[in-house]
């Protein structure tokens, strides 16, 4: 079975996909994105990523290429078309294709490409924890916008693969965490608080992360959303991170340091059971709806 891909209105053959190439997403990185994990056919949490998705465009002037209603039936559609039952979609909307200027065109016309594919986490990567190196944040002043614009992410991954580590956590200039080059970063003090860093322009704001967030107040969890240093998540007695791709992953090695024995700690796993039961308990409901 061959890949579909949706491009500008049309459905193709994800290897004959092509955007102008005086599309603004490719000669400027003029645009936004948004990944949504499938589960069992299911998107999960659109809703979440679609107020996200809003957000990006109108901190960016960049208008919807079309409806929320359309935008869900097109991905959708991509995730029938493609045979995804646990995987994830990309959407990437730009401000579309003009002649090259950096100021924005008079009555753009946002292009709008979606991709689906297949893809699960191998359980034991849960259990052997991962490794995180820690690096400079050298991002732009708005990363609370999902921007297209990933160049810095990219190096950060690269750097942390060339270390042999899953993921990098970024240090700002006051020696505190920002996040991960494409996961929010979490600690477990060891007093048993589980903090994550607060939102504002220094961080993407997780779905998963919001997802975390809620579970943890609705199961009485101790919670700060607070700034913590690279010296306070070597002392934690837990760290992880989280995403929509890696779900929650337990990080038991930051640089040359490791934590807990390079075991995932309880909390680590609670959270993970929990959010299981979420995935469940809205799989049962999504079925429930389509039902009706
Ligand atoms: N931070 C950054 C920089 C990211 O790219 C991502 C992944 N999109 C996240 C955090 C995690 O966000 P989410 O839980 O919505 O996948």
């Amino acid at each position: 079975m061959s890949r579909i891909a949706y491009v500008n209105g049309r459905y193709v053959r994800h290897r004959q996909a092509t955007v102008h190439v005086e599309d603004r997403g490719y000669q400027f990185a003029d645009g936004v994105y948004e990944v949504i994990a499938v589960r069992g056919g299911h998107l999960i949490d659109r809703g979440p990523h679609l107020d996200r998705l809003g957000r990006s465009l109108g901190e960016l002037g960049i208008a919807w290429p079309m409806s929320r209603g359309a935008l869900s039936v097109v991905l959708n559609q991509c995730v029938r078309r493609n045979r995804v039952d646990d995987g994830i979609v990309y959407l990437q909307m730009s401000r579309g294709v003009a002649r090259r200027d950096h100021a924005i065109p008079a009555n753009p016309v946002s292009s709008l490409v979606v991709t689906a594919r297949n893809q699960t986490m191998a359980p034991e990567h849960f259990e052997a924890g991962i490794r995180v190196v820690t690096i400079s944040d050298i991002r732009w002043k708005r990363c609370d916008i999902k921007s297209i614009s990933l160049l810095p992410n990219v190096l950060a991954k690269q750097a942390a693969k060339d270390r042999g580590a899953f993921e990098a956590w970024q240090v700002d200039e006051e020696g505190f965490v920002t996040e991960g080059s494409s996961t929010n970063a979490w600690i477990v003090t060891p007093d048993g608080v589980l903090v994550t860093r607060h939102l504002g322009t220094s961080i993407l704001s997780g779905i998963t992360r919001l997802v975390f967030l809620d579970l943890a107040r609705r199961h009485n969890i101790t919670l700060v959303e607070r700034s913590f240093s690279r010296d306070e998540a070597l002392e934690a007695s837990e760290a992880f991170l989280t995403s929509t791709t890696s779900c929650i992953l337990p990080v038991v090695q930051i640089d040359d340091h490791v934590l807990r024995n390079g075991r995932p700690g309880p909390m680590t796993r609670r959270l993970r059971a929990l959010y299981d039961e979420y995935i469940d308990g809205l799989r049962v409901g999504l079925v429930g709806a389509r039902k009706r």
